[in-house]
């Protein structure tokens, strides 16, 4: 059986990269809120010209628009067998949503992997993240340096921008940060901390504290 597993964390704390590999190693779907919306944004669907200012400016795309999604994508097939949810939940009212719809199916989330980073670190990791539009791989130019056959073709994200990410942080603290406790009062949560380390070492401090 598998696991459902929620990451949390600011933006920038490396839920992205340890939720592909951990989705690798365990055979389960990566589902990131974040990549959905900017799949829809580049395809220009309706789903993305609705959810485009959020995005740009660092904004919450509202609940409502955002559970409905969320709701779908947990009923593929694919996930039947847990999954890990990359970006979401990211409000208590998510939070609540996720456990009501699961609770009627007699599931729950059996982890929630909080990676810790201070805000400081973040403001660093953040200006320095850029992305491959064709194949959507993340890098960091000064944590995890792309190869120099393709840095020039690398873009950056435009809320990794520096007004956008001050926002994205003060929505993190005011409306995300409150879910650690949620998860915690479940008995789900668990803590990373998830600087002063390489990427490797993070993902073996989840994949010891992730149950058999
Ligand atoms: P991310 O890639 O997770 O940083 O998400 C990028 C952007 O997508 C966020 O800044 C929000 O605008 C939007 N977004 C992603 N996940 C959610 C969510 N669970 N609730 C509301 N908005 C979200």
């Amino acid at each position: 059986m598998g696991l459902r597993i929620v990451m949390l964390g600011a933006p920038g704390a490396g839920k992205g990269t340890q939720a592909i590999r951990m989705a690798a190693k365990m055979g389960i779907p990566h589902i990131s809120t974040g990549d959905i919306f900017r799949k829809n944004l580049r395809e220009g669907t309706d789903l993305g010209k609705k959810v485009q200012g959020y995005l740009n400016s660092g904004a919450l795309v509202p609940d409502a628009v955002t559970c409905e999604i969320v709701a779908d994508r947990l009923q593929e097939t694919d996930c039947a067998n847990g999954y890990i949810l990359d970006g979401f939940p990211r409000s208590v009212p998510q939070a609540e949503m996720l456990t009501d719809f699961l609770a009627k199916r007699d599931e729950k989330i059996e982890v929630a992997v909080n990676i810790d980073v201070p805000d400081t670190e973040i403001v660093d990791r953040l200006s320095a993240r850029r992305s491959d539009p064709e194949t959507g791989a993340v890098y960091n130019l000064k944590f995890n340096p792309p190869p120099a056959e393709i840095a020039e073709k690398l873009i950056q994200r435009e809320d990794d921008k520096p007004d956008t990410v001050k926002t994205r942080l003060a929505t993190y603290h005011e409306t995300t940060e409150p879910i650690i406790a949620y998860y915690d009062e479940q008995g789900a949560l668990k803590n990373i901390a998830g600087d002063k380390a390489t990427p490797d070492e993070i993902y073996q401090r989840i994949m010891d504290i992730l149950p058999n």
